[in-house]
């Protein structure tokens, strides 16, 4: 028996994937690349984008035919298509989908699967569920002892209301894993040859707030960092208004805990940010990423085992001979939000300007519907505008990344390297800079020393030393 996943969208997809790959591995089910020779395919889909949303309804309709020859296939829809309340709509346009699932639970298809009524009850039920999901992960088998980096949700769902966002509609209220279980399928992943993990929640600093006898984030990372094997740690995405300053001590101080913040700002202007009911101004976020660099930089309070003050970080994160930030910060930023004028604009590219982030994450809005900007606003910025601004912002990032990586040159950075590519080992700096190197033997999960000589703004090459 065969199962094949499609998976569209961002890293809690691909997590929530790995769980139904090991859910059906479990069922005596083997990986196929080719859908035609699966018994079960999984689409795990995406609606952030209407572009995402299209191509779930593409590859949908291009299974008719096959399951029109072979009505035994399985037909899994997946994912933020469906939502956490199901979508009916979607059963009337797609009747031959045999199971519809919910963001992150691969319960209706093992329920299908098993025909096993006890286990449908079971489902019923959050904790059990969660108990189920998240209590004894095994990685699928082809990524046994390959997979060198593994995503682990720690949060579920979003209880904010960004009005663009469609996401709290469809993953539901926010929910954080009990951190027994987290540690468990950490424990199990490194066991399996998995050397970092990147904790995931859409607040992930939100963590353990709808717990509040157990751990918040700072907690569980304390917790993670003593397993033995575990080489790095990184979690995203953060939410400005929860990064305390408990959260960047522990970042900083922690050598597992990478010196890399992924926290949006989406809109440089306080009417925009008030539009998206963000929940901060401009003047928030910049006063954020000034606190950010400070607690890296030597003068904040936690930065005392090691800083760019005095020549290298807790986490590897300075260089040995460099002059590049021991942090880096990557935001993201939609263009062309309703009623955005030129003006407002133009606050964006200043803020992103004059803060010199590593990444931007760009998107050009587009109406999802079901949020609230969808029932309450008009997209009315032009799409060629759109693409005029998200173009300025897009060549801005460029020069500046393309200045913050040419810091590295000469320096000598711990990569860990993920695999190889065209024959070059790819790998990542803990401030998750992508680096090649030449190598004439097998680097995967190991952790070495190499010295940067070519920067560019996307990736840098070095030799070992
Ligand atoms: S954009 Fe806003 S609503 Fe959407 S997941 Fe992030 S915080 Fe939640």
């Amino acid at each position: 028996m065969k199962y094949h996943i499609w998976t569209e969208g961002c890293q809690m997809n691909v997590a929530d994937s790995q769980r139904v790959a090991s859910a059906l591995e479990h069922l005596g089910y083997q990986s196929t690349d080719h859908a035609e020779a699966a018994d079960v395919i999984v689409l795990n889909t995406c609606v952030v984008r209407q572009s995402a949303e299209d191509r779930a309804y593409g590859r949908l309709s291009s299974l008719r035919p096959l399951k029109d020859r072979r009505p035994d296939l399985v037909i899994n829809l997946m994912g933020c298509l469906v939502g956490v309340k199901g979508n009916p709509r979607l059963k009337e346009r797609f009747p031959y989908v045999d199971v519809f699932s919910p963001p992150s639970d691969p319960g209706p298809l093992l329920a299908f699967l098993t025909q096993d009524e006890t286990y449908k009850m079971e489902q019923a039920q959050t904790q059990r569920r969660y108990a189920y999901m998240d209590g004894d992960l095994a990685l699928p088998v082809e990524e046994r002892g390959q997979l060198v980096m593994a995503h682990v949700p720690v949060v579920y769902g979003c209880s904010h209301a960004c009005t663009f966002c469609i996401i709290p509609f469809r993953r539901g209220i926010e929910r954080s894993r009990p951190a027994e279980d987290v540690l468990v399928e950490v424990r199990s992943l490194v066991a399996q040859g998995v050397k970092e993990v990147t904790l995931l929640g859409q607040i992930v600093d939100r963590y353990g707030v709808d717990q509040p006898e157990g751990p918040g984030l700072s907690g569980l990372l304390r917790l993670l960092h003593p397993i033995e094997g575990l080489e790095r740690i990184r979690f995203l995405t953060s939410h400005p208004s929860y990064m305390t300053d408990e959260l960047l001590d522990t970042v900083a101080e922690l050598p597992k805990v990478m010196p890399h913040i992924e926290v949006p700002c989406q809109a440089g202007d306080d009417q925009v940010l008030q539009n998206m009911k963000r929940g901060y101004t401009a003047g928030d976020y910049h006063r954020l990423v000034e606190r950010i660099r400070q607690r890296f930089s030597g003068n904040g309070s936690a930065a005392t085992n090691g800083s760019a003050a005095n020549g290298g970080s807790a986490n590897g994160g300075t260089a040995v001979n460099g002059s590049y930030p021991p942090v880096s910060i990557a935001t993201d930023v939609i263009v062309g939000f309703p009623g955005e004028t030129a003006e407002q604009f133009q606050h964006t590219y200043d803020l992103l300007e004059e803060l010199r982030l590593d990444v931007a994450h760009l998107a050009r809005y587009s109406t999802r519907q079901g949020t609230v900007a969808s029932r309450r606003m008009q997209d009315d910025v032009p799409e060629e505008e759109k693409m005029r601004r998200f173009r300025l912002l897009e060549e801005l990032q460029e020069r500046i990344v393309a200045e913050i990586n040419a810091r590295y040159l000469g320096s000598t950075v711990e990569v860990l390297f993920e695999e190889e590519v065209k024959g070059r080992w790819k790998g990542r700096t803990p401030t998750n800079k992508l680096v090649f190197v030449q190598a004439g033997r097998d680097l995967r999960g190991q952790v070495q020393p190499v010295q940067i000589t070519w920067t560019g703004p996307w990736s840098m090459q070095g030799s070992l030393l």
